[in-house]
């Protein structure tokens, strides 16, 4: 029998139509208008386009935004400035500096510099270890939107075995925590992991974040369990995910398809992260 396809497009419109409803209720309630700050360095198509749309559903969500565009051969010590500059605005609630920048730039030193209160992707070392230790913090948008999507498929977490198979700093390690903080019995297996297929096998919530298109197949699925791809990889055949959908849909109880599954999350999520940011900086304020 074939899985249920788990719809990101229709779960990514959900969560940025609470979100606008959210940001109304804010400023009606006496709180300020978000504000989303976006910083592109050079020229990389893809990158503009996925800032773009970023900035379109800032705009449908009621969120401000203010756009800063850096020619591509701007050194890393004037990017950081500006990113220190935003953190101590009081206007901005929200920082994103679209990843990657030039090769030049060190992205790490630039993520460092952002103010941890502004952080909406959830990259600073202070979001990273919060998370880690099981406290409130900001969280990466697209471990966030894989966790929206679980919860709309009505996966049960608690006591669940949870395999992630890769263990990046944007997806897979927050994943962990945010399945341990669900009561999963989670499992990290990357490109060293012994026998891959056994692994992934016990899992009744599998979660691919690995980059190579068509990894996981049916050998790689537990009857019944919900698969997460969050693989995007351009391939001559178009977009392609990590796992082998055609394969794995014959065995899943529950699937996320590549395109329209995980990949509409994270721009849901970045907007759900700006509310968060904006609401705690107004917290903040009346509490000190
Ligand atoms: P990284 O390259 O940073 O990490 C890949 C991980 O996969 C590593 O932990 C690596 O292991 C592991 N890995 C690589 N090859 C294998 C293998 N053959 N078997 C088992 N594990 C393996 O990738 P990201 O986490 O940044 O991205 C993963 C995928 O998710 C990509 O396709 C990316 O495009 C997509 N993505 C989608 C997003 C979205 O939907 N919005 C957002 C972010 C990413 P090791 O640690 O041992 O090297």
């Amino acid at each position: 029998m074939s899985a249920q396809i788990i719809d990101g497009k229709q779960v990514s419109t959900e969560v940025r139509e609470r979100v606008a409803d959210e940001v109304a209720e804010f400023i009606a309630g006496g709180g300020h208008q978000p504000v989303l700050a976006t910083v592109l360095v050079g020229d990389d198509p893809a990158s503009h386009v996925y800032v773009a749309n970023k900035l379109k559903a800032c705009k449908a969500a009621g969120i401000g935004s203010v756009h800063h565009e850096l020619p591509a051969e701007t050194n890393q010590r004037d990017l950081i400035t500006l990113v220190r500059a935003l953190g101590d605005d009081d206007g901005i609630d929200g920082i994103l500096v679209q990843l990657p920048p030039p090769d030049h730039i060190d992205a790490d030193a630039v993520i460092a510099a952002i103010n941890p209160a502004k952080d909406v992707d959830g990259l600073t070392a202070t979001n990273a270890g919060l998370l880690a230790g099981g406290r409130p913090g900001l969280v990466p948008c697209t471990p966030a939107g894989v966790i929206e999507l679980l919860d709309h498929a009505g996966t049960e977490l608690e006591g669940a075995e949870a395999v992630i198979v890769g263990r990046s700093n944007l997806v897979g390690r927050p994943l962990i925590s945010l399945l341990l903080g669900r009561n999963a019995t989670v499992t990290a297996a990357h490109s060293r992991t012994r026998d891959l297929p056994a692994v992934c096998q016990r899992a009744d919530v599998l979660v691919a974040a690995v980059g190579v298109p068509g990894l996981l197949g049916a050998e790689h699925v537990k009857p019944g369990a919900t698969v997460i791809d969050v693989g995007i990889n351009r391939t001559d055949d178009g977009l392609k995910g990590d796992v082998d959908f055609d394969q794995v849909v014959e065995v899943a109880g529950a699937i996320t398809p590549v395109p329209g599954g995980v990949g509409p999350m994270t721009i849901a999520m970045l907007m759900a992260n700006t509310l968060e940011a904006a609401r705690a900086r107004s917290l903040a304020k009346v509490w000190g």
